[in-house]
């Protein structure tokens, strides 16, 4: 295992260019430095406001993904035996760091990624909440104990780390996912193998070089590179224990099928379509400017993105001013000041979408605000769609069956709080939802009949913080232990329950053996 990895090292070393190379290719991570692949399949990365090449991602070798998991099951053997508290103290310096690299990691993900700058900022800053929440593990890995379960017998409870596990990421958020992932595994006493998107790997790589920083000894956290082939050599892997997975329904199910087969722990959050419940009594003002940020904010490329509204009543007529609130968004590169909405991450997603867009005209639906015909100027060959509004939309259409993912909002109506649970509850999936109303009474029937995961009372995109789980329900999500929060913590770790039994001076000594089972009481 040890010439494996020596041999990946020596040979491939690249130090002096960073872990983005020298702007060609990008480099896999293993064993705590950037290793250039020795691969022949690479995939182009490209900015999705140009589409310019802007590096190469290499399809990592087997050999090389083996290397990544020999490394991080070296480095388990002496990190699972670190003490807790030196492993959050690299995690309290990752935090610090993190928060110094904030405006280089944003600029590298709106270069990928695309989304606004202030968005790229958000999106490491809820990733960096989990890597605060990872300080606090000393005191949420905590066991159970009972002394005296039977005479001069105690029983403890351990948490303990369940060794190489892996984790497998979405492009759309390339900061905050990884780090919902590797901080809470390495926090617990894990190492881990991760596959960032191919899409746009770069904070990722970043995140890591940061945590070497911190003091994360080398091999606790690998990466590597790739599509199916590495999430499959990951699903197969008998030294990786359990997998963490972000994307969509294709491979969530996939993961979680070829994972469990091979006895992995997996937790898989997937796609979604969260409807946002507009009552007529809500502030409208309000509501609107909420609704139109959550639906069109990171051009619709959001898991808890509002891309469902459901006009109830009177709330009907708010359509024309919802039109307006959008049509006034400007659709820009991300770097560029005052944008609202960047590009979508590809070209082939683009088309995707305006293919949608499309079918829906044909169905019946209408389409108030359009899109589609977007250009920017300076930015022609951008992946830009404007924002996009689709009314009288019927759940039987396209546009409201499949998750979209773009800069598109589905308009429904409805005439009481009823129909719209109806329609909630139907539909597969239990991400996210939300309700704008003033009443009390309202809300609180809308938060115990809406059958989804995470719910909103006047508050548009309910993601919870780390204190708390991101808890997806239904076709959102396959597993029992959600991601971060105190099943973060679950997921990591496994029991290991101890009875001991320390006779007091003097206690009788059984005069033969008591071959029944005992009772111990
Ligand atoms: P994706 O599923 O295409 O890709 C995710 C990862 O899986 C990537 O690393 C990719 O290389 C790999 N992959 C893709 N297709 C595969 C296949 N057929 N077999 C094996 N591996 C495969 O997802 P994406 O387009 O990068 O991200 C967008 C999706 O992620 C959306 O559906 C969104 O709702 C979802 N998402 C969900 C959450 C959540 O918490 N529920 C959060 C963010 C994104």
């Amino acid at each position: 295992m040890l010439s494996r990895l020596s041999q990946i090292s020596s040979k491939s070393l690249h130090t002096s260019r960073g872990v983005l190379g020298n702007q060609d290719t990008v480099k896999l991570w293993i064993d705590g430095h950037a290793v250039e692949s020795k691969t022949n399949e690479w995939i182009d990365l490209t900015n999705p406001a140009t589409n310019e090449v802007i590096a190469r991602v290499p399809k990592a070798t087997q050999s090389e993904m083996q290397a990544a998991v020999d490394s991080s099951k070296i480095a388990f053997d002496k990190w699972s035996r670190t003490s807790v508290i030196s492993r959050v103290q690299t995690m309290f310096k990752l935090q610090e760091l993190i928060k110094r690299d904030m405006k280089k990691l944003a600029a590298n993900i709106t270069k990928e990624q695309g989304k606004t700058l202030p968005d790229a900022e958000g999106d490491v800053m809820r990733g960096l909440q989990v890597v605060e929440h990872a300080c606090g593990v000393p005191s949420l890995i905590q066991g159970e104990s009972l002394s005296n379960v039977s005479r001069d017998m105690d029983t403890i409870s351990y948490r303990t780390p369940l060794g190489v596990t892996a984790g497998i990421c979405p492009f759309n958020f390339p900061a905050m996912i990884p780090l919902w992932m590797f901080p809470m595994a390495l926090a617990t006493g894990n190492t881990m193998v991760l596959k960032p998107s191919e899409q746009d790997p770069g904070a990722a790589m970043m995140l890591v070089e940061l945590a070497k920083e911190a003091g994360v000894p080398d091999g606790c956290v690998n990466i590597i590179h790739g599509q199916h082939a590495a999430v499959n050599f990951i699903c197969d892997n008998p030294d990786i224990r359990a997998i963490s997975f972000v994307g969509a329904d294709t491979a969530g199910k996939h993961i979680y099928e070829r994972g469990a087969k091979t006895g992995k722990r997996v937790q898989s959050n997937m796609g979604a379509k969260n409807h946002g419940v507009i009552m007529p009594d809500a502030n409208k003002e309000q509501t609107l400017n909420q609704l139109t940020a959550a639906a069109f904010g990171a051009a619709g490329q959001r898991c808890m993105a509002l891309t469902t509204a459901i006009l109830v009543g009177e709330a009907r007529q708010w359509l024309p001013e919802l039109v307006e609130k959008a049509k006034k968004l400007k659709v820009n590169a991300g770097w560029q000041p005052d944008t609202d909405i960047g590009p979508l991450i590809s070209k082939q997603s683009k088309d995707r979408v305006l293919g949608i867009i499309k079918k829906a005209n044909k169905e019946g639906a209408k389409v108030p605000l359009d899109g589609s015909n977007c250009v920017v100027k300076g930015f022609e060959n951008g992946n830009f769609i404007g924002p996009t509004i689709i009314s009288s939309v019927k759940s039987n259409m396209e546009c409201y069956k499949e998750e979209i993912f773009g800069p598109v909002l589905v308009v429904m109506e409805v005439d009481t709080l009823d129909e719209a649970i109806e329609i909630i509850n139907k539909n597969k999936y239990g991400n996210g939802t939300a309700i704008f109303t003033t009443s009390g009474n309202t809300a609180r029937r809308f938060t115990h009949d809406a059958d989804v995961g995470q719910v909103g009372i006047n508050v548009p995109i309910p993601v919870p913080l780390p204190m708390f789980s991101f808890t997806g329900s239904r076709g959102s999500f396959h597993g029992d232990l959600n991601f971060y929060g105190k099943a973060g913590v679950q997921f990591f770790t496994q029991w290991k329950t101890v009875t001991q039994f320390w006779p007091a001076d003097g206690a009788p000594v059984e005069a033969r053996p008591q071959m029944a089972f005992p009772q111990l009481k």
